[in-house]
């Protein structure tokens, strides 16, 4: 059965937020918020352990996340931040969340910080699938920062580099180092020289988002290897207001830096006014597998483009396609992608080989 590897998930904000236990399962998440306000807040959970089980999660990109005061998100959002200081200890308790899961459940999540791990995983699950009697492997965290805020000054990248991140994306709302969503603007001086220290180090850098501006000098700049972990493609979505996706000249120099780009399967990043065209139960999976289809046709290829999910990033299950009930849904893509033309060869690249490859090649060797 196919690996899916998924480029975005914001599993410790939900952690250290909402206390969200991802060692049960999702039916067990939601009872346990049943009347409660998460749910207006955050929507039902799509994760859960067993969830990833059936649908062959093998990886995913966990986020360190946190919010600036100004774009505070109400009750639940306990971690905010005004200073860089309160940043970083806030980015350090999401980190933490990642250390408390895996040491306590490490037969459920384990942290990937090298080639040996990643290699060692992927064994694991290999022998899974050729003896399906084994126990199921764990999900495999790639660490991801989102938001580069908590990092003090560009120096300091080395420090989290050393704690385990692999990726950052420099924004999420404007921060001081790049113009991000709803804040256009360029990447400011410290922003370039994070991008030094970042390439010295070989972390791989995110443009998910970045302004349209700040996205673009970052492609002409970065020496090392650039992805977009949660994008979609702006030209598809009718009536967006806001530079949250990229524009096709951004897909085309991602492409062209040999970048990798998850697209979402959320509806307002599919429609942006889907609840005034009929809601959840008129938006399915064809429109998230043109998303798909678009990137590959602007590269002539199946090479960049892969799964970027961002569940429990602000919405659950009553704002995805009506098809997907949880993450163990995202196997329902695949018939989808056959029955446009993509062969096995093409699924495979799109549901984990291209963010193999991104791990491949950029992940240290110890
Ligand atoms: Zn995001």
């Amino acid at each position: 059965m196919t690996l899916i590897i998924d480029a975005h998930q914001d599993l410790a904000w939900n952690m250290v937020n909402l206390g969200r236990d991802y060692t049960r399962s999702a039916e067990d998440i939601r009872q346990s918020e049943k009347n409660t306000p998460i749910l207006a807040y955050n929507g039902n959970t799509l994760l859960g352990w067993p969830q990833y089980q059936q649908a062959n999660v093998a990886i995913v990109f966990g986020t360190l996340f946190c919010t600036p005061r100004r774009r505070d998100q109400g009750e639940y959002d306990i971690q905010v931040y005004e200073t860089p200081q309160e940043a970083h200890e806030c980015y350090r308790q999401n980190l933490d969340a990642y250390l408390r899961l895996t040491d306590q459940h490490p037969e459920k999540f384990r942290l990937l910080y090298n080639q040996s791990d990643l290699n060692a995983h992927l064994a694991t699950w290999e022998a899974h699938q050729s003896q399906s009697q084994d126990p199921p492997p764990p999900v495999g965290i790639v660490i991801l920062m989102e938001g580069a805020d908590g990092i003090r000054e560009p120096e300091e990248v080395e420090q989290w580099y050393d704690w385990g991140v692999r990726l950052i994306g420099p924004a999420w709302a404007g921060t001081r180092y790049c113009g991000g969503t709803r804040d256009p603007g360029p990447l400011t001086k410290a922003g370039f020289a994070l991008l030094d220290q970042m390439a010295e180090l070989g972390i791989v850098l995110d443009i998910s988002h970045m302004d349209h501006q700040s996205a673009r000098q970052a492609l002409d700049h970065y020496a090392g290897q650039i992805i977009a972990s949660h994008s979609n493609a702006e030209a598809l979505i009718s009536g967006i207001p806001i530079n949250r996706h990229l524009k096709d000249e951004t897909i085309r120099q991602l492409i062209a830096r040999n970048g990798v780009m998850g697209v979402i399967p959320t509806n307002a990043f599919l429609d942006w006014n889907w609840r005034d065209h009929g809601g959840r139960d008129v938006i399915g999976l064809e429109k998230y597998i043109a998303q798909i289809d678009y990137v590959c046709q602007i590269a002539g290829n199946t090479h960049h483009v892969a799964i970027g999910t961002d569940f429990d990033g602000g919405f659950g299950v009553e704002s995805v396609p009506h098809e997907l009930d949880s993450i163990a849904d995202l196997t329902k893509l695949i018939p989808h992608l056959k029955k446009k033309g993509y062969n096995q060869e093409d699924i495979e690249r799109i549901m984990h080989g291209n963010w193999l490859r991104i791990l491949q090649n950029n992940l240290p060797n110890s």
